[in-house]
């Protein structure tokens, strides 16, 4: 099986070494092929997306991302500036689901802002769509407005559509993230407001008769925002839409105190996957080998588990990450008294030791 691996910039490449050593350390063995994308992709070939790094990614069987951006290409016109890349990947991968696990070691229970009771122990998985809702509906823009009491005024609107395949393909990617986990689907929607959330809750209902043994209810986003911080671990696996996603994701992430611990996957219709850690490149501890390559570590882990296949293998990597926290060994970020504090390498090193 081959792997593209794109470490990027800021901390991505040091971190995607540490991933990259502990998939060395596994029995099985994956064919690694590196290119560079973002910034690095730029300074290569004048592109953040290089058309041979976007090759090696088609061709590959997953791809495990570090991460990219640098306030340096700040200047650069849109189209050229680092982030780009992602929105490439994703568009060309045909990238939709966007899978975000929130896990609170018990060890960690102090790094989050809220109270340990409330968090320890915490494992939920947010299922969010990545490619529609109001975020790429047509028409949007700018206009005369058109009616009410601001008419002839200028007003800006946007347009919230979900198609009925587009919200199936996520359904279903979610029921069977359930089925891997502990078998309930919470879906999160706005159907007693928008006609959109009401069809999106219709057709979820529907893809629910082809996974009986998976406990489904449905939740408005409002109320599922003040249970992710009053009893977030009553959740298993959340679905929901593109913005209601991208919001819930980053409160659960918060919920687990540190983003350096918080892997990500996006998948295409075939369980294909981009892999990458849900912090950004950290140019600011870039190069002082500081950063923690955990969120990355676990990435892989992902990888493993929902496109290679390879459960076995994703497990041995999980219990290894929670046997060096358990030994006490902690990178700056969830440093607290009482424990070690290491670096990458150490880090990384540590867990392939943690394998055996
Ligand atoms: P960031 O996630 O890079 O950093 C936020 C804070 O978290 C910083 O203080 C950083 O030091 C810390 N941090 C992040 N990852 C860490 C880790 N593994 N270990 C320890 N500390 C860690 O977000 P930002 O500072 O807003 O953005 C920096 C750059 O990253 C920008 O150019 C942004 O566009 C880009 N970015 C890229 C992605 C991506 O590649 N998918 C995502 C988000 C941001």
């Amino acid at each position: 099986m081959k792997i593209a691996i794109l470490p990027g910039d800021g901390i991505g490449p040091e971190i995607v070494t540490q991933a990259v050593k502990v998939l060395n350390a596994l029995d099985e063995k994956f064919e690694l092929e590196t290119a560079p994308v973002g910034g690095a992709g730029y300074e290569a070939s004048g592109h953040p997306l290089p058309d041979a790094t976007l090759k090696l990614a088609k061709d590959a069987d997953a791809v495990l991302f570090g991460a990219v951006g640098d306030w340096k290409y700040d200047t650069l016109d849109r189209p050229l500036r680092p982030e780009q890349a992602i929105l490439g990947l994703r568009k060309n991968l045909g990238l939709f689901g966007n899978l975000r696990p929130a896990i609170l070691y018990p060890e960690l229970a102090n790094a989050s802002t809220l109270k340990p009771e409330i968090v320890s122990g915490l494992d939920i998985l947010i299922v969010r769509e990545l490619t529609g809702d109001i975020y790429f509906g047509q028409p949007r823009g700018v206009r005369e407005c058109p009616d009410g009491p601001f008419k002839g005024q200028r007003e800006g609107f946007d347009t919230m559509r979900y198609a009925e395949g587009e919200i199936r393909r996520i359904a279903h990617v979610a029921f069977q993230a359930a089925q891997k986990r502990d078998k309930r689907l919470t879906s999160v929607d706005k159907a007693n407001v928008l006609e959109t959330f009401q069809f999106w809750k219709d057709i979820v209902t529907d893809v629910h008769k082809e996974y009986p043994d998976v406990a489904l209810d449905h939740m408005y986003v409002d109320n599922a925002a003040m249970q992710l911080v009053r009893a977030p671990k009553k959740f298993d696996v959340i679905v929901t839409g593109n913005m209601f996603g991208d919001i819930l994701s980053d409160a659960a992430a918060m919920l687990t105190g540190s983003i350096g611990m918080l892997p990500s996957a996006s998948l295409d219709a075939n369980n294909k996957g981009l892999y990458e850690p849900s912090h950004g490149s950290a140019p600011d501890i870039a190069g002082k080998g500081i950063a923690n390559p955990l969120a990355t570590i676990l990435s892989a882990a992902m990888m493993l588990r929902f496109s290679l296949n390879k459960v076995e293998q994703a497990d041995r990597i999980e219990n290894a990450v929670k046997k060096v926290l358990a030994q006490g060994l902690r990178t700056a970020d969830i440093y607290e008294e009482g424990t070690t504090k290491v670096g990458t390498e150490e880090m990384g090193n540590a867990v392939v030791k943690a394998l055996a």
